[in-house]
């Protein structure tokens, strides 16, 4: 049986040229981004302490109950790869006092969930996020939102959709639930078996449940705006209206409520309509986490770049836009010349110049095939007779013209 040792675990992906070219274009866009927005970027270990994600995500939820990879290290302490990105940076900030106070962060790295893999939803996928550190504020989160969907304008997804909604304020949680709870009692033997245990354990979950059964008895429901203060449902409004002074619209669904514990307030979700069944490209919200001093508010938002990816490949956009070739492809006819080229490559690689040769005397033919495949824009040939002349012929790509040119004056030849 053929071996299967060059795959990687199901669920994981080798990203490599071409898409790689993507990626790369993707984060740079991305950084220039938050520059405009004042974001420096962090970068937490990918492996944590169990508990920075329990006590933040909430241990009723699914990424905590089923998805995390967590295992014990040789001191039989628990460790988990990190299943997003809040828990690791609010971690970090809780610790750095005053200095966090106005934090603006951003990070782009790979995240791990134990789900079951299909398309779209992968095992080890990238987010790329952003926390703001700042006591609840009508105009921070907007300017969050706006942030986020700047960005995957500038990465051309123009037609994404944005729902909104509110979870109430920190304090309200308790008693949101327990009237939802009591809106919903009478219906519990109608609802699914996951919300039947949800009603117990985190009942703002039956809100979004995909179930039809369910989804049939939440449309019944007073708005969640309703259970709350008119602080709360003041707050939201100011969200709303925020946004549309800056001229986006957003849809309120009193349905979205989002899959982690540590949020209030404002929650969203983007979707994108190339990304079927997944069609989930990014979410976001407020949050409070941690316990008395370490107690921090911020909001923020996460993408993710695989749907990203496969929302612009759907558009026609691919790696190979992006691949970079070579500035210059040596080839060598003989010894002689393989070695003078040798030494030519790294002068040409310290002035700038991107270079790459056949270092094993494979034929003219070969080594043309190579400059071919590595897209380079100019090719030098030295055989026996440049050599001794001192010269070498320049090829353009582009144009097929070949010219005689001197070695010293190479550099200044192609910069010209
Ligand atoms: P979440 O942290 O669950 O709110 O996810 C934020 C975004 O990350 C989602 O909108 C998806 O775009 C992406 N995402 C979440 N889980 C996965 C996964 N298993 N595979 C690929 N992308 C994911």
């Amino acid at each position: 049986m053929a071996s299967n040792n060059s795959q990687p675990l199901q669920g994981m992906t080798d990203i490599c040229a071409p898409e790689v070219f993507l990626w790369q274009q993707l984060e740079s866009v991305a950084r220039s981004v938050f520059d405009l927005y004042g974001f420096c970027e962090i970068r937490t270990p990918v492996l944590e302490r169990t508990e920075v994600f329990t006590h933040s995500i909430g241990d009723d939820t699914d990424i905590v109950q089923k998805e995390m990879y967590t295992f014990e290290d040789r001191g039989g302490r628990s460790l988990t790869m990190r299943p997003e990105g809040t828990a690791g940076v609010v971690r970090y900030l809780s610790g750095v006092g005053q200095e966090a106070r106005d934090a603006r962060v951003f990070y782009i790295g790979p995240m791990y969930r134990a789900e079951r893999p299909q398309a779209g939803r992968k095992r080890q996928f990238h987010q790329c996020g952003v926390e703001m550190v700042g006591e609840a504020n009508p105009v921070l989160d907007a300017e969050c939102i706006a942030l986020q969907l700047q960005l995957l304008e500038a990465w051309g997804l123009t037609d994404c959709s944005v729902q909104v909604n509110t979870r109430g304020q920190a304090g309200e949680t308790g008693a949101i639930a327990e009237q939802l709870k009591a809106e919903l009692e009478p219906e519990r033997e109608n609802l699914c078996e996951d919300c039947r245990r949800r009603m117990d354990a985190n009942v703002l979950r039956v809100l979004d449940c995909k179930n039809p059964a369910c989804g049939a008895i939440v449309e019944k429901l007073p708005p969640i705006t309703e259970f709350m203060s008119d602080e709360s449902s003041e707050y939201f409004e100011n969200v709303v209206a925020a946004l549309q002074d800056l001229g986006l619209s957003p849809e309120v669904n009193p349905r979205l409520v989002r899959g982690l514990d540590y949020y209030n307030h404002t929650v969203w979700e983007i979707t994108h309509k190339a990304l079927g069944a997944q069609d989930a490209l990014a979410g976001g919200g407020r949050y409070t986490i941690g316990k008395g001093k370490n107690e921090l508010s911020g909001v923020g938002f996460a993408i993710g770049m695989e749907r990203v990816m496969m929302a612009l490949e759907a558009k026609g956009v691919a790696g190979e836009d992006y691949a970079g070739g070579l500035d210059v492809w040596l080839v060598s006819m003989g010894e002689a010349a393989m070695a003078a080229n040798f030494k030519l490559e790294q002068k040409l690689r310290a002035a700038g110049v991107s270079c790459n040769m056949d270092l094993n005397g494979r034929s003219m033919k070969a080594q043309m095939r190579a400059a071919n495949r590595a897209d380079a824009k100019f090719v030098v040939i030295r055989g026996e007779s440049e050599m001794e002349r001192g010269i070498l012929l320049l090829k353009d790509m582009d144009s097929g013209e070949q010219t005689e040119e001197r070695p010293d004056t190479l550099v200044a030849r192609l910069r010209s």
